[in-house]
């Protein structure tokens, strides 16, 4: 099959290795979500199901790819990064943001019934596309991950505000976007409280600080110890990176709502980026 004279077409193929010793992240979003919310009623400005699907269907990539080390989602995308050593598919582009974005879809589409019983999916189906970013650097992929945890904030904020006064206060959307035209946080918080009572710092962490998933060693005295070092001495040998696979198949996987803005979160998972 693969010598025959029509072989020479797959020298048409590009390369697309990414880049040793980068951070490697796949983004993957919800194709047309904002149709797909009417569809289905998510509630606004946030469908707590839907989030938990989205979760739920992470768990599982974050699962089934060991060499993801740590997976960050809010709204409708999720951001899955792969340590800047890992191999997988020779860190071919495609192949990790295609795999990745499958992975994800067919676990949503599949565990859909468990979060919307009474809504039985239909076509379309929800699909997700994907995309592989490189980080050269710890502290570029720290910022990256400061990027959507600040746009999760920003547009929840907005979104709670919006929704407040669209359903609470009586205004047309236009009427509120108009409103809303110009405003800063403080402006939208005091909008919040004086009008609806709320208090932003009272919503849940869950729409504030989107969700982070990963591998956690927390209690794995032997390889966790004192130092905090989850990675083994030599990640070269044979023996030593299925070690490694098996011990990363064992851990446990923490689902937290949590700011990763800052240094707290990074200070107690330091074998995270490790
Ligand atoms: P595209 O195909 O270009 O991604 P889109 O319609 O999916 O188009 P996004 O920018 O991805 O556009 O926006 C996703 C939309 O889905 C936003 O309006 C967001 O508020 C909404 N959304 C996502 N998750 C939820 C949720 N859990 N509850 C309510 N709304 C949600
Ligand atoms: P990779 O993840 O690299 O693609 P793979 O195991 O999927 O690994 P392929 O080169 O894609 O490797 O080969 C697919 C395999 O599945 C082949 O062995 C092929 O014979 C087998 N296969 C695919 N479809 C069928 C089918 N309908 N019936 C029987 N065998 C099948
Ligand atoms: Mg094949
Ligand atoms: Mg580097
Ligand atoms: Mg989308
Ligand atoms: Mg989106
Ligand atoms: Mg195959």
């Amino acid at each position: 099959m693969a010598n025959s004279e029509f072989g020479y077409v797959r020298n048409f193929e590009q390369p697309d290795a990414l880049s040793l010793s980068n951070w490697i992240v796949v983004r993957i979003d919800g194709r047309g979500f904002t149709k797909l919310c009417k569809k289905y009623d998510f509630a606004k400005p946030n469908d707590r199901r839907a989030l938990d699907l989205m979760n739920a269907a992470a768990s599982e990539v974050v699962k089934a790819f060991v060499d993801v080390v740590l997976a960050y989602g809010q709204s409708d995308e999720y951001s899955f990064i792969f340590h800047e050593s890992a191999a997988l598919f020779d860190r071919r582009s495609a192949k990790l943001a295609t795999s990745i974005a499958t992975a994800f879809t067919a676990e949503y589409c599949m565990q859909w019934s468990s979060f919307f019983p009474d809504q039985p999916l239909v076509r379309p189906w929800p699909t997700f596309d994907g995309r592989c970013v490189c980080y050269p650097k710890r502290k570029i992929l720290r910022d990256y991950i400061s990027w959507r945890q600040a746009d999760c904030h920003i547009n929840n904020l907005y979104n709670t505000t919006f929704w407040s006064m669209v359903l609470k206060g009586g205004m047309s959307p236009t009427e509120a976007e108009h409103a809303l035209k110009g405003t800063v946080s403080a402006n939208k918080n005091e909008i919040l409280f004086s009008r609806f009572g709320i208090n932003y710092n009272n919503e849940p962490l869950i729409y504030k600080k989107g969700t982070v998933i990963y591998r956690s060693y927390e209690g794995d005295a032997v390889t966790n110890g004192e130092s905090g070092e989850a990675r083994v001495a030599d990640p070269t040998s044979k023996t030593q990176m299925e070690k490694e696979r098996k011990r990363k198949l064992k851990a446990v996987i923490a689902v937290e709502h949590v700011n990763l803005i800052g240094e707290a979160f990074w200070e107690a998972h330091p074998y995270v980026l490790a």
